[in-house]
């Protein structure tokens, strides 16, 4: 008998005198006409299949009526069109065979509802709810609509490390890295030294591959990075983790504006993808999650975004009645409160600010002619703020050897980085794009936490 996905027995065409699915159970529930009615998941799309089990199978009352949510089964039988509402086919089985079973009296996902919060404590179960089942399916969704965008635009994909000695943003939020087992020198009475410990030298887990994705772009032109990131944010927010995934573009003879229409394109057709390809999630996350959901996307990919200096955006701040809990003034740095302000209640949609002073970003960035400002652009969208930041890049070499030395950076730590501008230095821009902000902005979920799999905060690093 030939094995179907739920996603595939579900459709019409599927029906057929013989087929096999596998999967856990939902629910179960017995009629009084003698057949028992099991939904089972296999993860292949939201939907369940019903399984309508006949009491003439040898197995119905030793173990169909025992099946609960969490079992996992085996069952066989004919494809046929459904009577039942909301479903097409449902299966009629001759086999149900028990593959596992989950005691109902300690499986923790019954049929009550857990809080997100709740669900956070089993990580381990939790794909096995509604929710996160679906936001790991548009979260896979978007992983491959990156790699699809860059590789039709002719962008390289390229891996830069993991461990690192740059710091990157200059933010001081690094992960240091170590080889040594320090209780254990510790307990033999040391010494410990902590300055060098990944084989005699410092190193830490990366914040940013820009730095190195920058070497490839000026020799290559057109490159991206997609991979882990490591930062140590030391603070509770819905929107910042210890470990997350940042995708990377850099690219040769690019100005700020090239650098926005690629975020803006590359944004559109992340969001286009998650309405066309994730249609049954997507209507899920807009009835439970967040309501109106896919109509504010289909909106955001049709318009093209607002475009706004820091500098305007500081004086509608400055200028509003609402009242914010930071402070703002022209060379601060946005809050969250600040973003959702600009973008939920002054504009309604996406927002790319430009031109940020220079004192509130890190030394990379291209210095303007009025000195004061650089070729910046973050992109902030409702509900979640900063999604991108980025910049068209310093290219010329000694604006860029005095923004380090103003930075305090060693230039000799980046003799490397400095060779880019000293050998055949070219304009250029990037950015980095948040994984998991743009999954919260695609599904609606409030909290990063709950768009990554195992997520890494304070305190939170067990399995
Ligand atoms: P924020 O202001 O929110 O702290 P940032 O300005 O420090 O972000 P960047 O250095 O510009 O972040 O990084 C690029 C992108 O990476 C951000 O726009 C955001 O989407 C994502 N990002 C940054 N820090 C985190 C984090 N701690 N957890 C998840 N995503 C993050
Ligand atoms: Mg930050
Ligand atoms: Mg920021
Ligand atoms: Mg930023």
């Amino acid at each position: 008998t030939a094995w179907i996905s739920v996603a595939n027995a579900r459709k019409e065409e599927a029906i057929a005198p013989r087929a096999e699915v596998r999967g856990w159970v939902r629910t179960r529930r017995d009629s009084k006409g003698g057949f028992s009615f099991i939904e089972v998941n296999d993860g292949s799309c939201f939907g369940n299949l019903q399984i309508v089990a006949p009491a003439e199978l040898a197995n119905y009352e030793s173990e169909i009526q025992k099946l609960s949510a969490g079992c996992s089964i085996v069952a066989t039988g004919e494809l046929v069109a459904s009577p039942a509402k909301g479903q097409a086919t449902e299966m009629h089985a001759t086999e149900v065979r028990v593959i596992g079973w989950a005691d109902p009296e300690t499986y923790p996902l019954q049929k009550k509802r857990h809080s997100f919060e709740k669900l956070r404590e089993w990580a381990h179960l939790r794909p096995r709810t509604n929710t996160f089942g679906a936001v790991a399916r548009v979260r896979n969704q978007i992983s491959q609509s990156i790699h699809d965008f860059y590789h039709e635009r002719g962008f390289l994909y390229v891996n830069t490390p993991i461990i690192t000695a740059s710091d990157c943003e200059g933010a001081g939020e690094m992960f240091r890295v170590t080889s040594l087992d320090l209780e254990m020198l510790a307990k033999k009475g040391g010494p410990v030294k902590y300055e060098y410990d990944f084989f005699q030298k410092p190193a830490y887990l990366t914040v940013s591959g820009q730095l190195n994705g920058e070497t490839y772009a000026t020799a290559l032109g057109r490159i991206y990075t997609f991979g882990p990131t490591f930062r140590a944010e030391n603070s509770n927010t819905s929107r910042h983790l210890a470990e997350f995934w940042m995708v990377e573009p850099e690219a040769a003879f690019f100005d700020l504006n090239d650098n926005m229409q690629l975020a803006e394109d590359f944004l559109k057709r992340i969001f286009t993808d998650c309405l066309n390809h994730c249609e049954e999630d997507m209507a899920f996350f807009d009835s439970m999650i967040e309501k109106g959901k896919v109509d504010q996307l289909k909106a955001v990919v049709e318009k093209p975004f607002t475009h706004m200096p820091y500098t305007e955006a500081i004086s509608i701040l400055e200028s509003t009645t609402e009242k914010f809990d930071y402070p703002i003034s022209w060379g601060t740095d946005l809050q969250a409160e600040h973003e959702r302000f600009l973008t939920e209640k002054h504009v309604g949609g996406p927002v790319i600010l430009t031109d940020y002073p220079s004192t509130i970003k890190p030394f990379y960035m291209r210095v303007s002619e009025d000195g004061k400002t650089v070729a910046a652009m973050d992109v902030l969208v409702p509900g979640v703020g900063e999604i991108i930041g980025g910049s068209q890049r310093e290219e010329r070499l000694d604006v860029l050897q005095s923004r380090m030395d103003e930075a305090g950076l060693n230039q000799d730590d980046y003799w490397w980085y400095i060779d880019t501008r000293k050998y055949g230095t070219v304009p250029h821009a990037g950015f980095g794009l948040g994984l998991e902000r743009a999954v919260q902005y695609a599904t609606g979920m409030a909290n990063i936490r709950d768009v990554i799999p195992f997520p890494r905060t304070p305190g939170n690093a067990d399995f």
